[in-house]
């Protein structure tokens, strides 16, 4: 190998959001946070489920939620 050309390859941990640690080694030195891994993701585990570790979905869902009351109670009010 060329000196002084190659970036430092040393152990590494990958965090998932799963809970799921992988010891590894990388270029890139520590601990890594990652959303998604082997174990979790639906292509390995098989299932069908939502990837959604920002809780997107789950923020959509109660703003629509909140307007879908709000109608309701509109057209329950009576109109003067
Ligand atoms: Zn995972």
């Amino acid at each position: 190998m060329k000196e002084k050309i190659h970036p430092k390859y040393g152990p590494a941990r990958f965090e998932c959001a799963c809970g799921n640690v992988i010891e590894t080694k990388s270029t890139r030195q520590g601990t890594i946070k990652v959303e998604i891994c082997s174990a979790c993701h639906p292509i390995f585990t098989g299932q069908h489920k939502l990837v959604d570790s920002a809780g997107r979905v789950e923020k959509f869902l109660k703003k629509y939620e909140k307007k879908a009351k709000s109608k309701k109670q509109e057209k329950t009010t009576p109109e003067a």
